[in-house]
C-alpha cells in the first residue's frame, strides 16, 4: 500500500498550480484529499503577511500533534523554513525550485533543508486539476516591482517567464482533458515576456487557437500592463468580460508611500475606458497602510467612484517584517481599518449590483463549478457568481442563460 499524501495549500493561485505540479510528480505515493487518512502532509505555505506565517505555524503544530510526517515548501520556506525546521516538527524543507524532486525527497531517510534556486524557471506540465473545473496556468514567476509593504519579490525572486512552447503544450493537454476555461497566473502575471520580446496578449491569442479553449481569464494585472498590445484583444470573444487590475489605493499620496508605480489620474482614465467597453472591473486595495490619515481616506473614497469598480479584493494592511512599510508611522489602528474596510466593501457591493442590473439583457455564459447542496454554482463572463436551480447534474458544464434574476448578491436562474 502506497503511503498517502495530503497537500495543504495556502495563499495564491500560483501555489495552487505548484501543488498540482507536485501531485503529478508523485510515483511511490498516493494523493489523498482526506487529511485525516494522510501519512504525510505537504504544507505549501504562504508568507505574504505576518498573519499568513501564524496560520502556517498553527497548522504545522496541529498536524504534528496528529503525528503526521510533515514537509514544508512554498514562499514560507524562504522566511520561516529555518525556524520551523529547527523546531524538529518538519522532516524536510524544500524551495519551489526543488518541487519536481518531491518523489525522491519524501523518501529521504534523514531530515533535510534544500531551499534551492530562487530564480529557477518552472517547466512542469500538469495533466489535470483535481477537484477543479477551470485550469490555472502559471506563465510567469517573481516580480521586479518593489512595493514597500510586500515581501513577495524576496521569496519568489525577480520576474521571469515560462517557455511559450511549454505553456501552449500545457494548455492543449488540459484542453484535450476537457478544460475550457484557463486562468493565467503568476506573481506579476502582466510582466510575462517582458525584456524577451513576448507579451501576454500575444500568448493569449495563440492559446485561443487551441481546440477546446473557450474562455481565458487573467489572474491580476498592473495598470501599466494594459498597454497597446493588450488593448488589441479587448473585444476578443474568448477574453473574459472582467479584468482584475491591482491599484492597491486611490489616493496618490498613499500610492507614493507604498512605492506603487500607478497614480490615480491614469488609473481613472484606464478604468473609465474599460468601463465604457462593458468590462466588469476588479482590483486589490490595501486599507490601513501606515500614513492613511482621515483626509487621505476621504480623498481615496472620493476618487474611487471614477474607477467603476464591480469587484474588490480588499486587504487590511498587515505588517510584514523586513519590508520598508513595517517601520513606517503613524500606524492605523484596527478599529479604524475595519470601519474603512466595511465602507469600501459596501461601496463596491452596491456598484456590483448596479452593474448586474445594467447588464440584465446580456446573456450569461456560465461555467458550472460546484453544487452547494441546493443550487449549482458557477461564474459568468463578468466573473459574477451565478446560482442555478436544476434537476440535471450541471457540474463542469457551460450553460447560456438569457432568463435570470438579479439578486442582491448573485444572479439566480433555473435550468
Ligand atoms: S507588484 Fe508589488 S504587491 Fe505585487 S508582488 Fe510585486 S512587489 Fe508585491
Amino acid at each position: 500500500m502506497k503511503p498517502k499524501v495530503f497537500f495543504k495549500t495556502f495563499g495564491c493561485r500560483t501555489n495552487v498550480f505548484d501543488s498540482q505540479v507536485m501531485m503529478g510528480a508523485l510515483r511511490d505515493y498516493e494523493v489523498t484529499e482526506n487529511e485525516s487518512e494522510a501519512d504525510i502532509v505537504i504544507v505549501n505555505s504562504c508568507t505574504v503577511t505576518n498573519g499568513a506565517d501564524v496560520s502556517v505555524r498553527g497548522y504545522v503544530n496541529q498536524m504534528d500533534k496528529q503525528g503526521k510526517k510533515l514537509f514544508l515548501t512554498g514562499c514560507g520556506a524562504h522566511t520561516k523554513g529555518e525556524s520551523l525546521f529547527a523546531s524538529g516538527k518538519i522532516q524536510g524543507v524544500f524551495g519551489q525550485s526543488e518541487k519536481m524532486k518531491i518523489n525522491t525527497l519524501l523518501s529521504t531517510e534523514s531530515r533535510f533543508y534544500e531551499i534551492g534556486d530562487l530564480n529557477y524557471i518552472d517547466d512542469a506540465i500538469v495533466e489535470e486539476f483535481i477537484g477543479k473545473s477551470r485550469a490555472f496556468i502559471k506563465i510567469q514567476e517573481g516580480c521586479n516591482f518593489r512595493c514597500n509593504y510586500c515581501i513577495i519579490p524576496y521569496v519568489r525572486g525577480n520576474a521571469r517567464s515560462m517557455d511559450e512552447a511549454k505553456i501552449l503544450e500545457q494548455v492543449s493537454r488540459l484542453a484535450s482533458n476537457g478544460f475550457g476555461e484557463f486562468v493565467l497566473t503568476g506573481t506579476n502575471v502582466g510582466s510575462y515576456g517582458q525584456g524577451e520580446g513576448r507579451s501576454i496578449a500575444e500568448l493569449m491569442k495563440k492559446m485561443s487557437l487551441i481546440r477546446g479553449v473557450r474562455r481565458i481569464r487573467v489572474g491580476s494585472l498592473e495598470p501599466i500592463q494594459i498597454n497597446e498590445s493588450f488593448q488589441e484583444i479587448l473585444d476578443e470573444s474568448w477574453l473574459e468580460r472582467h479584468l482584475h487590475i491591482a491599484i492597491q489605493h486611490s489616493s496618490n499620496e498613499m500610492l507614493r508611500l507604498m512605492n506603487r508605480r500607478n497614480r490615480h489620474q491614469s488609473d481613472a482614465e484606464l478604468f473609465g475606458m474599460l468601463h465604457e467597453r462593458g468590462f466588469a472591473l476588479g482590483t486589490d486595495f490595501i486599507v490601513g497602510h501606515p500614513g492613511e490619515s482621515d483626509t487621505l481616506w476621504r480623498e481615496a473614497m472620493e476618487n474611487i467612484d471614477s474607477l467603476h469598480l464591480t469587484h474588490i479584493h480588499p486587504f487590511t494592511y498587515s505588517k510584514r517584517d523586513g519590508t520598508p512599510s513595517a517601520t513606517m508611522k503613524p500606524e492605523i489602528n484596527g478599529t479604524v481599518s475595519a470601519q474603512r474596510m466595511a465602507e469600501l466593501n459596501e461601496r463596491i457591493r452596491a456598484n456590483n449590483h448596479l452593474f448586474r442590473k445594467s447588464m440584465v439583457k446580456v446573456p450569461l455564459e456560465v461555467l458550472v463549478e460546484s453544487y452547494d447542496g441546493q443550487r449549482y454554482v458557477g461564474y459568468d463572463q463578468f466573473f459574477n457568481k451565478v446560482l442555478i436551480e436544476s434537476q440535471e447534474d450541471l457540474i463542469g458544464n457551460w450553460i447560456a442563460l438569457e432568463d435570470y434574476e438579479v439578486d442582491d448578491e448573485y444572479n439566480v436562474a433555473k435550468f
